[in-house]
């Protein structure tokens, strides 16, 4: 059985290089770490003691955390949208959940409480640790997008895989 349930989200621990991917994830609800200025011995040994899911696209870092059987992923992509792509599919995700979205800080990853005011955009959110606003403005129609254009990468990987699956099977009669 595979140790993500549905119901407990992974955490992510990610490099130095990676911050974008970071504040996208942060932006999907996954508890993320990230400070730019950790050293390679302080990430191996954060992601061990909180169990979090390493994310680099050091290779070094990659092939030294594994040997530590840390949960390691690695970054191959340069794009943003094939970076997160790359993370949620190694995670056997075919869609992103969206019931988790706006409940962090893409800034600090603290965790965003509705302030009952409504703006021009809606609902606004304020992070429980640094007190940064946020609302769905117009970089909320390019997250979508975002989004969206990995959900059909995903569902295409998906079914890709089930057909090599369904090939496989009808091979062996
Ligand atoms: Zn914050």
């Amino acid at each position: 059985m595979s140790e993500l349930s549905e119901e407990v989200q992974p955490k992510f621990l990610v490099d130095g290089m990676l911050g974008s991917l970071a504040r996208k994830l942060r932006i999907l609800g996954f508890d993320t770490l990230y400070d730019p200025k950790s050293e390679d011995d302080a990430l191996r040994s954060s992601a061990r003691t909180d169990r979090r899911i390493l994310l680099t696209g050091d290779f070094e870092l990659y092939k030294s955390a594994k040997r530590s059987y840390i949960d390691t992923i690695l970054i191959d992509s340069s794009s943003e949208r094939d970076r997160l792509f790359e993370v949620l599919q190694k995670l056997g995700t075919t869609k992103i959940r969206t019931d988790q979205m706006v409940s962090r800080c893409s800034q600090c990853n603290g965790v965003l409480y509705d302030t009952g005011k409504i703006g021009r955009h809606g609902s606004v959110f304020s992070c429980r640790t640094c007190g940064k606003s946020y609302w769905k403005g117009s970089h909320w129609d390019k997250l979508n997008a975002l989004f969206s254009d990995v959900n059909l990468m995903l569902l295409q990987e998906h079914e890709k895989r089930i057909r090599k699956l369904k090939h496989e099977s009808s091979e062996s009669f």
